[in-house]
């Protein structure tokens, strides 16, 4: 056996006390691409912590790290630096429910019930100026004022759903995009065949994207038959797909789903095997304690739009009661013609959160840092997404959004949650991330040609107009 000599034992004791020393320590800092730094870091976590000198680490589309800034910088040295002084740094918004390309319906027809909106108005229409090429442009539209309300993720139903998934995963916004199954002919597809072939195609393009989550999505139990939304959901679960449908949003509805099976909107689709923890339910309006039960224990996640439903008059979603009974219930736009009209997902933050108070004439009944969480880790459940987005914790995806405080509304701040629900604008956010890519920088896009996709809006204004006669 090799012994060792006297000269060998003294380098092997040298090299051994310089990496247990602190020095080594110091130089041998760990690599990240990117330090988010010098803002109040709300990471929306469990414990609700909020780091007031706080920073986050960034490598590749992923956090690493978050916490105290000084802790953080004598462990990691990054690439580049975000510096968020004077700024919140907040996981990225979510909106968990929306109709992107609508935007180019804006202001079409408002003040109407949603019946005759959608029957009288927005399904001609559709059917007179919905291709490929419009969808494109509403998308662009879309991207550009959900980035600038904070928006990283959102969930969508329409058509050509192909396309709105090629616009946002250019844009660099992740989304959950379901192609929109109907009884009658929608503007891409022309019979259940050709949807669910469409769909299946979308399906298989988008399989393992990091970006797209491609989501089969039945319209509602009053515009699909029974085989339409079966078929979907068995489409949608042979590839382990989200499932997005309208649920119990009016009373019509109910009164229908009534007299027709006996049974409330929700019941009906439990029974028809519909709802399971795939499952992503807009609106939750008319849900009885039952019904709250059932779409706990099936573990639905569902969205409350409180801009719509009051522009429409559909009716007050029971949000409170079905957190307290157990269910995820994000925020969502709808939208953005005829119920909105906008994609300001921070609006509809401050009008959650007042319309529960009003309804119940108890300011407590819903509050800030609840619908901060609806926002974001909640709308994130909601999606069946958590364990990616919805809070700055380490291994999950980089979704930021940094909002100033450098505000005349901004000033003073004695609650950070009361401060961004309440008091903030989506005019204060500057600066925008999704998956590590900066979508937006000081205000400035980035990623969508937005003087483009505005100059378009207002010429399809004009063809739209004309294909309904009006002027
Ligand atoms: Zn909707």
């Amino acid at each position: 056996m090799h012994r060792l000599q006297p000269k060998c034992s003294l380098i092997l004791l040298l090299w051994l006390s310089w990496f247990s020393s602190p020095l080594w320590s110091q130089g041998a800092k760990e690599h990240a691409d990117l330090i988010v730094t010098g803002g109040s870091v709300i990471a929306m976590d469990a414990a609700r912590t909020v780091y007031n000198d706080g920073a986050v680490l960034i490598k590749g589309d992923q956090i690493v790290a978050v916490g105290p800034r000084s802790a953080l910088e004598s462990r990691y040295e990054a690439t580049q630096t975000l510096n968020a002084t004077g700024q919140l740094v907040l996981p990225g918004f979510i909106n968990g429910h929306t109709h992107v390309p609508m935007t180019l319906f804006r202001g079409l027809h408002d003040d109407v019930t949603l019946n005759d909106w959608l029957y009288k108005y927005i399904f001609p229409a559709e059917a007179r100026n919905v291709n490929e090429e419009f969808v494109r442009w509403g998308t662009r539209l879309g991207l550009a004022e959900q980035i600038r309300s904070g928006v990283t993720t959102f969930a969508d139903m329409y058509y050509f759903e192909d396309a709105i998934a090629e616009e946002s995963k250019a844009a660099g916004v992740r989304g959950v995009l379901g192609e929109t199954l109907l009884d009658f002919p929608a503007p891409d597809n022309k019979s259940e065949a050709e949807m669910l072939a469409y769909t299946e195609k979308f399906l298989q393009r988008w399989r393992n994207d990091p970006l797209i989550h491609a989501a089969v999505a039945p319209h509602s139990i009053y515009t699909c038959s029974r085989k339409t939304l079966t078929d979907g959901a068995a489409l949608a679960r042979k590839y382990q797909a989200p499932i997005l449908i309208h649920t119990a949003e009016m009373k019509k509805e109910w009164e229908d789903s009534n007299a027709k099976n006996s049974m409330s909107p929700v019941q009906y689709l439990d029974r028809i095997g519909l709802l399971g923890p795939d499952v992503v339910s807009a609106h939750c309006i008319y849900v009885d304690a039952q019904d709250q039960k059932t779409l706990a224990e099936r573990k639905v996640g569902c969205v409350h739009n409180p801009s719509s439903n009051m522009m429409i008059a559909s009716g007050v979603s029971p949000v409170p009661e079905m957190r307290a009974a157990g269910v995820a219930v994000g925020l969502g736009t709808d939208g953005p013609a005829g119920s909105n009209n906008d994609l300001d997902i921070m609006e509809e933050m401050d009008l959650a959160a007042k319309l529960a108070k009003i309804t119940r004439m108890n300011p407590l009944a819903l509050g800030a840092k609840d619908v901060m969480a609806m926002a974001t880790i909640e709308g994130a459940r909601a999606l069946h997404l958590d364990k990616q987005i919805g809070s700055l914790e380490p291994g999950k995806k980089a979704d930021l959004v940094l909002l100033s405080l450098d505000q005349p509304n901004s000033v003073p701040m004695y609650d950070v949650y009361a401060q961004i629900v309440y008091a903030s604008k989506a005019s204060d956010i500057t600066t925008v991330m999704v998956g590590g890519r900066t979508v937006m920088q000081n205000r400035k896009l980035l990623t969508v040609d937005e003087p483009a996709a505005i100059a378009k809006a207002r010429e399809y204004k004009t063809k739209i107009a004309a294909s309904l006669g009006m002027q």
